[in-house]
């Protein structure tokens, strides 16, 4: 495989929180976004344990899911992951300045235009198309590029990739000359649905993608196909989101650890009348005289404005002193509101913390009342919050 010279250590610490260009101190911010690295770390070497002989590469694309790409990078590094995924060049740029030795993967492919970028970062494109593989093979016989590729194969999603017939009728160069491809990859449309149809197309479509490229290693799974069948683990598999804590198997106990929590302060409690609406559009009025806590998150800090309340939904619930409250009335950029009414008027003060993500409310719980999935949760979270990277 080849690897860039090493010219430093292979990965560096993760940077304090409080000198992390862009984190808000505590007092600055609206509340506290804490990252478990342990935990992080922890879920890697489970998967590492299941995929066993094949290697289990990491997706940190979108800023790590939200984490923190510096952070996240140097704590798989030094975990013992190898390969990082993302989805861009400078994505990559940060990979690269934590993991000096590591293979990094761009997912969204290459262009000549970002040519000089590979070479910079020493990165991989994930080819996508045959104008792709063109301009890359035109760049690596024109710059003499050493640097190596992966080939994205499409077995069902029709997202990326080249289509099975194009990749069946490049196969014997591909295989022959000096493409630079390392890796031939596809991804599954439906993997956290085990029951569905086109799981079994992908795999076995995969399989003869497989023979046609033998000799060059393979890539199939993400987190939710690592946990569908040891079928797709090949030699490399692709988890993010379980990584973060996200659950791979929707619908049974999470395997994975929580490595995210999110609080955020109350601003102020309050009393509202009987009658009285709640927020933008006035879509919630108090059945009864209620307390209102008002709390510093909002749709800016990732909290779904389709998460309030709305007739016939179960609401979104936060804990505040232990005790889940619902969100009511309109999310606001900034703000919303919690109806602590049930709890004893001493246990909801000002400036106390109330817990959105975490002490058994979990991220997966939280995107379903939002009617949304965990990996827009945690791409969501925004700036805002003080983050906290626990080792
Ligand atoms: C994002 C992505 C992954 C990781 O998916 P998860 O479901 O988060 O594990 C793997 N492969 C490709 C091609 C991706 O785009």
């Amino acid at each position: 495989m080849a690897r860039q010279p090493q010219t430093q250590p292979a990965s560096a610490p993760p940077p304090e929180s409080a000198t992390t260009p862009g984190n808000p101190s505590l007092h600055d911010a609206n509340g506290i976004l804490t990252i478990d690295l342990g935990a992080i770390a922890a879920n890697y070497k489970t998967l590492v344990a299941r995929v066993m002989p094949g290697e289990c590469a990491a997706v940190v694309k979108g800023d790590a899911y939200g984490c923190g790409i510096d952070q996240v990078t140097a704590a798989l590094s030094a975990a013992g992951c190898k390969t990082f995924f993302v989805a861009h060049l400078s994505e990559a740029r940060r990979v690269r300045a934590v993991a000096r030795e590591a293979v990094i993967y761009v997912l969204n492919g290459f262009s000549s235009a970002a040519g000089q970028g590979f070479v910079d970062t020493y990165a991989r494109p994930v080819i996508n198309s045959l104008v792709e593989l063109a301009e890359w093979d035109h760049f690596v016989a024109t710059t003499g590029f050493s640097g190596s590729a992966a080939l994205h194969v499409d077995t069902g999603m029709n997202r990326l990739g080249l289509s099975i017939e194009e990749a069946a009728a490049i196969a014997s160069h591909i295989r022959s000359e000096s493409h630079h491809i390392a890796l031939v990859m596809s991804h599954l449309a439906c993997a956290e649905r085990p029951d569905h149809p086109l799981n079994d197309q992908q795999i076995r479509q995969f399989r003869e993608i497989r023979s046609l490229f033998r000799g060059i290693s393979s890539s199939l799974a993400n987190s939710p196909g690592i946990f569908l069948d040891p079928s797709t683990y090949c030699d490399l598999v692709r988890p993010g989101v379980a990584l973060y804590g996200g659950n791979p198997t929707p619908r049974k106990p999470n395997p994975m650890r929580p490595a995210i929590e999110v609080k955020a302060h109350i601003l102020q409690v309050r009393n509202v009348s009987r009658g009285a609406a709640v927020g933008y559009g006035s879509t919630w009025t108090a059945r009864r005289e209620s307390r209102i806590a008002v709390i510093a998150a909002g749709y800016a800090d990732g909290v779904m404005r389709a998460a309030a309340i709305t007739e016939g939904k179960s609401p979104r619930e936060v804990l505040v002193a232990g005790k889940r409250c619902p969100i009511v009335g309109r999310v606001s950029m900034d703000l919303m509101a919690l109806d602590v009414t049930d709890l004893p008027v001493s246990a909801v003060r000002r400036d106390q913390t109330v817990t959105l993500i975490g002490e058994g409310l979990t991220l997966d719980e939280v995107a379903e009342q939002a009617g949304t999935i965990s990996y827009e949760v945690l791409t969501s979270l925004g700036r805002r919050y003080h983050r906290i990277w626990k080792a």
